[in-house]
């Protein structure tokens, strides 16, 4: 009999979690005591925590990713005619954005290598249309896979065109510029806005909640506004002053603020999270050694420009991906080993919404392919050494036989 390795068969390992403190729960509980349970100083505080974090000027904080991408794609001016380009490789939020506010979303396929939108063929898309066809791009740092933007960057110049990036997947992720510098995801350098979400799954929770990050200070303003009603109290920029409770609803905003008690939360957490990060890519690290020549797993590569001349990688790895040719027969059987794998993404063109706008199946291979063979395995940073054995040793079963 081989030795197996060790591991309580009745708890469960999910593909991902939350990872809560003592320290945590005193920080919301303080909030809870104090004066403030929405809008008190925790907000700022969280936010400048975390512009710092990932290395941009402005951070607002907002109710969730969703809220996030809604408020980005208003400010940008996204309206019936605006027609934007992401990745049909993503969680729907990122294209559901551009919906919200009336505009038409159009995919391109992704690099196969990556699971990331291909830049070729958002290139190719952008040149079969007339100048000034589409208005912006979305990008997605996915799997915590760092896209590329100093590229995307000079593609969107080339054409007139806003960047957004959806870095949910990836704080404290990096890629290295053609000057050899690093830049972090979401650091405003080359998107004009940036956001990112504190789901639970994600790397750091308040349970829902998300961020926007930018360098633009008219768009960090805007956003402001919209967070709250469009509502503003600056003298500096209400057309009129009746006294100290004058304020002034300048346009359609909405309710998207994020409380103090889970801004607290929020900042408890962000200290966690350079940790948090390093264990990510500890567990990335086994996963690839294991995996490494197994013919049948094919982990995905990381985006050539994240990898660092010392082995340093900026991947954040959200998530571990691979493809394996019988996907449905290795996710059934984890299942049965209590291993909750997930699937990321179902393709966005292919949900019944986006079929019902005249997206359709065959629209784009690569990320029907990638549908069809992706898994991705638990990875958090509390998933145990003996935890991470089991699944490897039960992914190499399967595959094996
Ligand atoms: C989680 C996620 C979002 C949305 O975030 P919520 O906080 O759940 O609204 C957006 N984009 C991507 C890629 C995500 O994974």
């Amino acid at each position: 009999m081989t030795q197996s390795a060790e591991h309580n068969p009745n708890k469960p390992i999910p593909y991902g979690r939350q990872h809560i403190t003592e320290a945590d729960i005193e920080a919301v509980a303080d909030t809870l005591r104090s004066d403030f349970l929405t809008q008190g100083p925790r907000v700022a505080e969280f936010e400048r925590a975390f512009a710092d974090y990932v290395g941009a000027t402005y951070a607002v904080a907002v109710s969730n990713g969703t809220a996030a991408l809604h408020l980005c794609a208003l400010a940008l001016g996204v309206n019936e005619s605006s027609r934007v380009i992401t990745t049909p490789i993503t969680f729907v939020a990122s294209a559901n954005c551009v919906r919200y506010c009336g505009g038409t979303v159009a995919f391109a396929d992704i690099d196969p290598a990556t699971a990331l939108l291909d830049i070729n063929k958002v290139r190719q898309l952008l040149e079969s249309k007339p100048q000034g066809y589409f208005s912006g791009i979305i990008p997605v740092d996915f799997a915590g896979n760092p896209v590329d933007m100093e590229a995307f960057r000079r593609l969107a110049d080339e054409h007139g065109l806003w960047l957004i990036e959806d870095a949910a997947h990836a704080p404290g992720g990096f890629f290295y510029d053609s000057k050899g510098r690093r830049q972090l995801c979401g650091n405003g350098a080359y998107a004009d806005l940036a956001i990112f979400s504190f789901h639970p799954v994600k790397h750091i929770a308040t349970g829902e909640g998300g961020m926007v990050t930018t360098n633009n200070e008219a768009l960090y303003r805007k956003l402001l506004r919209l967070r709250t009603h469009g509502i503003t109290r600056d003298p500096e920029e209400t057309e009129g002053n009746d006294g100290g409770w004058y304020m002034e609803m300048q346009e359609l905003g909405y309710n998207y603020r994020l409380p103090d008690m889970l801004c607290a939360l929020g900042i408890s957490q962000l200290q966690r999270a350079d940790a948090g990060l390093a264990r990510r890519k500890g567990i990335a690290r086994i996963y690839d050694a294991a995996f490494k020549d197994v013919a049948g797993i094919e982990p995905l590569h990381t985006e050539p420009a994240a990898l660092g001349a010392e082995g340093e990688t900026g991947h954040a790895y959200h998530l571990y991906v691979i493809r394996v040719p019988d996907r449905k027969g290795l996710y059934d059987f984890l299942r049965q080993h209590s291993i909750y794998a997930q699937v990321h993404y179902i393709p966005a063109h292919t949900m019944p919404y986006y079929r019902s706008l005249g997206h359709g199946r065959g629209d784009f291979p690569e990320a029907e392919r990638y549908y069809a063979e992706c898994l991705s395995l638990p990875m958090y940073p509390s998933l145990t050494q003996e935890e991470q054995a089991f699944v490897i040793e039960k992914v190499k079963e399967f595959v094996g036989r």
